[in-house]
């Protein structure tokens, strides 16, 4: 009898229909259903789901359940809302989503590089002039996260003759690239970058990181891009950073409410690109994939595949 492997979450129909589809196709093998199609037996007897961002209500459902394989790169929310739970969270490590990150940090970089925030402003006055041009080389991008997405949009960035450097917790070594770690590290990172991007988890540690201290060790006119979570930043200190000027430019992707509401005063800065968390969005095909193979290993080997550390966080 084929094992079933209950899907939960709590994305839209249109979303949970496209999953099951592409899961399905993947893992011919298993029978894949979303909770409410699963009778009694089967919510008793399932030792691992495949979730993204499921209710934890629907995970209470399942009492035998020690292992999720989550859809998402990132597991905050998840992490924040079972702080309790023995059930390991799997999160998606899919090099096609390194590879679509490093994509959109290098469409953004270039967009900051290239002066274009300036050039529209221009536009909109009918302005007509011209400013220097900086080569890459002497352009230096820091990165706060050196992980699965922040190492390879740092290489990518490399590739194009950017100067990089980065922060993270434990010391990493990459070639290319000058590397920091500790306190210390964040403010040399900081002071160093002409664009700052952030690729970190949300985690005790990381919450409201870049405040009005990090901000201002930031250089004069730097800009930064936000792709991770909105809570790193604190929300007040980056305004005043923008309207003072000592920040030139935001990009931002995530933030602490989403969707953004109608009145965050970010949707009218002139000194601000909003993006509705789009930067690198998880490709279904290969996703399923990866927890095709992973639950596969699982029921051969009885090995759960890593999972995040409950105690730092990710
Ligand atoms: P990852 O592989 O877990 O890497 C996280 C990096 O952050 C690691 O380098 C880690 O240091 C560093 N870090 C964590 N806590 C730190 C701290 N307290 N101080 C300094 N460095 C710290 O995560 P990832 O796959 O690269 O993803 C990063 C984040 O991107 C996710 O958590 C998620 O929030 C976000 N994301 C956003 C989107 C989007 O569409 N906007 C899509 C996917 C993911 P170590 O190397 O020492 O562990």
């Amino acid at each position: 009898m084929q094992k079933i492997i209950p899907f939960v979450s709590r994305g839209s129909r249109d979303e949970v229909v496209g999953w099951l589809e592409a899961l399905r196709s993947a893992m011919p093998e298993f029978e894949v259903d979303e909770l409410d199609a699963l009778d009694q037996p089967a919510l008793l007897e399932a030792e691992v789901a495949i979730v993204a961002d499921p209710a934890p209500s629907d995970l209470q459902r399942l009492p035998k359940l020690r292992w999720v394989q989550s859809l998402w790169a990132g597991v905050e929310r998840i992490v924040a809302e079972l702080p309790d739970s023995e059930m390991k969270i799997v999160r998606l490590e899919d090099p096609q989503m390194a590879r679509t990150m490093a994509e959109a940090v290098l469409a953004w970089t270039l967009y900051l590089h290239r002066d274009m925030p300036r050039y529209r402003r221009q536009q909109t006055q009918s302005k007509w002039q011209q400013h220097p041009v900086c080569l890459p080389s002497d352009r230096t991008i820091g990165f706060l996260g050196l992980g699965q997405l922040g190492r390879e949009a740092a290489r990518v960035l490399l590739e194009q003759d950017f100067s990089v450097c980065g922060w993270s917790r434990s010391r990493s070594d990459i070639e290319g690239i000058t590397t920091f770690c500790g306190p210390s590290g964040l403010e040399a990172v900081l002071s160093k970058s002409d664009i700052v991007v952030i690729l970190m988890p949300l985690t005790g540690q990381t919450r409201g990181i870049i405040d009005a201290k990090a901000l201002s060790t930031m250089r004069k006119g730097a800009a930064l891009i936000n792709f991770a979570r909105g809570a790193l930043v604190d929300d007040r200190a980056l305004l005043s950073a923008l309207d003072s000027g000592h920040i030139d430019h935001a990009v931002l992707d995530v933030f602490d409410e989403e969707p953004l509401p109608p009145s965050s005063p970010y949707w009218s800065h002139p000194s601000v690109t909003v993006l509705p968390h789009i930067s690198a969005p998880t490709t279904r095909s290969t996703a399923s994939k990866i927890a095709a193979s992973n639950i596969a290993q699982f029921f051969e080997t009885g090995v759960i595949p890593q999972a995040i550390d409950r105690s730092r966080g990710y």
